[in-house]
């Protein structure tokens, strides 16, 4: 338990912050290991689609949480819990147990990012979340302390709050800073069904198995793809876009050829499946080209977002007294 030098500030305040979702531009998937889990090699990018956490001082005890009718996503169509399993209520939670004499707070998230889109849309409030009661409550935690708490939180946690691009061992959680400087646009087009992360998983071991695939435990990540992020080369990066996870997502949900296949006919550099899915990201050559994908994929009624990456993670807009 740590508090910061001044201590927890008792007036009412509400702090907004925000964090992107993600994109893997590289995702190799090891085998099932006993634990249930599977080690990844993975390629992180941050993209401009931002989740919006605000943590408002209540003077109840304890952690509520509420959407937001800013969000861009129809909430009513979605399953988002608004207990104790809400990521960002849990990171609250972790967050209030590390401080000395937290308040009672409201989480308000502002959602964007397609829920269980496999763009990491939970992960990014619960770093949001992780970010804001830091600030709320003057926890006096370390980045690398308030990283740590974030891989309890789940393998995606830890990416959010750095942001940028990253390399992602372990399960994702072993983060190491990769350079990006120039901008990659790329066009979302989420699907209007979510998948379960650990069932498009388990669908990867059926696959395997069925093949009798043996696949060895992923220890690195491609080095050439490392190198067309940092040379900023869309092309090259187009041909290096790799997903283990693609064919057991569209294994269960095969209508992702459809989407798969156009980008292909219509000018995008490449297309894959963001994390598990169902999410699909085509990587454009420009600004221009995205907003031209988007847009013809717009006419014929399909949502589709341009974007671009990489962005910073998790970071405070605003910090009020009330
Ligand atoms: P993953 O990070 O596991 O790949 P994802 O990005 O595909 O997940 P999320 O939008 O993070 O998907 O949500 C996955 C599930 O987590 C949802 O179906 C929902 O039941 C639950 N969930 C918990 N907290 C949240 C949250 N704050 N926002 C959205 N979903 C949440």
């Amino acid at each position: 338990m740590r508090t910061s030098p001044s201590g927890p500030d008792p007036r009412p305040r509400s702090v907004k912050v925000r964090a992107p979702g993600k994109v893997n531009v590289s995702l190799r998937v090891g085998p099932r290991r006993p634990d249930g889990y599977h080690s990844v090699a993975s390629i992180y990018l941050a993209v401009s689609l931002f989740e919006e956490v605000t943590a408002t001082t209540s003077p109840e005890p304890g952690v509520t949480v509420s959407l937001s009718p800013e969000s861009t996503l129809d909430l009513d169509e979605l399953d988002i819990p608004l207990d104790e399993r809400n990521l960002a209520v849990r990171a609250a939670r972790l967050m209030a147990e590390m401080t000395e004499n937290p308040t009672g707070v409201h989480l308000t998230i502002t959602k964007r990012v397609p829920v269980a889109g496999g763009m990491g849309g939970g992960s990014a409030d619960a770093a949001a979340a992780l970010l804001a009661c830091d600030a709320l409550w003057g926890s006096g935690l370390s980045k690398e302390e308030l990283a740590h708490v974030a891989a309890e939180l789940g393998a995606d946690v830890p990416f959010a709050l750095l942001g940028g691009a990253a390399v992602g061992l372990g399960v994702g959680d072993q983060l190491s800073p990769a350079l990006a400087t120039t901008r990659f646009d790329w066009v979302l087009v989420p699907a209007p069904f979510g998948l379960s992360t650990p069932a498009v998983f388990s669908e990867l071991d059926r696959l395997r198995d069925a093949e009798g695939l043996t696949v060895p435990e992923p220890t690195h990540v491609e080095p050439a793809v490392l190198a067309a992020l940092r040379a900023g080369d869309a092309g090259g990066l187009s041909h290096l876009l790799v997903n283990d996870l693609q064919r057991a997502a569209v294994g269960l949900a095969p209508q992702l050829r459809d989407t798969l296949g156009w980008a292909d006919s219509h000018g995008a550099l490449a297309s894959i499946v963001s994390g598990s899915g169902p999410t699909v990201a085509l990587l454009a050559a420009d600004a221009a080209a995205a907003a031209d994908l988007a847009e013809e994929l717009a006419h014929q009624g399909i949502e589709a977002l341009a974007v671009h990456g990489p962005v910073p993670g998790a970071r405070i807009v605003s910090d009020t007294l009330l």
